[in-house]
């Protein structure tokens, strides 16, 4: 056990087969090489208008999914994040040692908060709740891709100006750029990434969608009008559509794009392949998910060994920076 590695799902929407071939196959595959913390960051879903029922159902099924998709609390720490105080009162300790500047920079706020008096504080401060969720288990690597680097660069700058101010508390992270992932397209739009906060979901396949709604949604995707004999091919930018499901079956299947487009005659055959490598990687998931489902203790256990576990391994962090800060 060499390192720590934190990652964290916010249940903004149903998880999709993005998140499960971009996020939660790898967040799997690596349990047995670094120290890892998986958890729910349900205190993130809060940021802009939310229904309690919503958030609260979502929690329950991001839970069990986890555990179907192959996260093992053997292996892994499985939480919560709003079951962390920590979490929450460092990032108030970190606001002390923050900027309004800083935050004002921040691209989610520029885009979505900035300038209208309704919006939430939390859409201000939220990158400060990051920098806490990251420091809390000092991790001296974090993988981020470009969407996430602005939150870490915050989070590495906070940190530096502690410990310089306050004394050194904070491990200051490195930033390191993961294997190139899978990346999902919205099947409607595939100039638009599939996101799990997507509301009309035309596009989007989720991870407990029925093999019968796989297949409309598939069926329905955007392609071209190309009906030339090598019209199954990778081209990124003339053929954004037949690429993503060219991309989506080399994920499902562990092959290339290139490969994957050999001999497909048609998109009509294409999105049948689509479609069944699809349904192929959800199908052990659903089954799992079903078991799971039904033994809602264990489920709960999980979560509350995991808890339990993480306020232990951040308390030491947690009392270091409020002594520092002269609490
Ligand atoms: P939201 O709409 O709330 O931003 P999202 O689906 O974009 O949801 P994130 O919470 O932003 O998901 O990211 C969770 C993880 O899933 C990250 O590791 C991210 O890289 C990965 N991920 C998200 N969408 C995709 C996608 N379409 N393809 C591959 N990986 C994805
Ligand atoms: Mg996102």
């Amino acid at each position: 056990m060499s390192h720590t590695r934190l990652s964290l799902l916010t249940p903004s929407g149903h998880l999709t087969l993005g998140n499960y071939l971009g996020a939660l196959r790898p967040m799997a595959a690596q349990q047995d090489d670094a120290t890892c913390y998986y958890g729910i960051s349900d205190l993130h879903a809060m940021t802009t208008a939310h229904d309690p029922t919503t958030l609260r159902d979502l929690i329950a099924e991001f839970r069990v999914l986890m555990l179907a998709c192959g996260l093992d609390p053997t292996r892994a720490t499985l939480f919560r994040q709003s079951s962390v105080p920590a979490h929450a009162e460092l990032a108030y300790l970190l606001e002390c040692t923050t900027y309004v500047g800083e935050l004002n920079r921040m691209i989610q706020f520029k885009e979505k908060g900035r300038g209208r008096p309704m919006t939430r504080a939390s859409l201000h401060t939220y990158p400060v709740l990051m920098a806490s969720d990251i420091l809390l288990y000092r991790p001296t690597h974090v993988p981020v891709g470009d969407d996430q680097r602005q939150h870490v660069e915050l989070a590495r700058d906070v940190a530096q100006r502690f410990n310089l101010t306050y004394g050194p508390v904070f491990t200051v992270p490195e930033i390191t750029v993961p294997p190139a992932g899978a990346r999902v397209m919205d099947l409607a739009d595939p100039t638009r990434k599939m996101s799990k906060s997507t509301r009309e979901g035309a596009g989007v396949i989720r991870l407990l969608d029925d093999p019968d709604v796989v297949r409309r949604k598939i069926a329905r995707a955007v392609t071209d009008s190309d009906t030339g004999p090598s019209a199954v091919r990778v081209d990124r930018d003339a053929k954004p559509g037949v690429t993503n499901l060219l991309d989506l079956v080399a994920a499902c299947t562990g092959t290339s794009p290139e490969e994957a487009a050999d001999g497909v005659p048609t998109y009509g055959a294409l999105k049948k392949l689509a479609t069944d490598a699809a349904v192929a990687v959800l199908e052990p998931v659903q089954r799992r998910y079903a078991a799971l489902a039904a033994d809602p203790m264990y489920v709960e256990d999980v979560f509350a060994a995991g808890a339990a576990h993480c306020r232990e391994v951040t308390a030491p962090v947690l009392a270091a920076a409020r002594e520092a800060m002269g609490l």
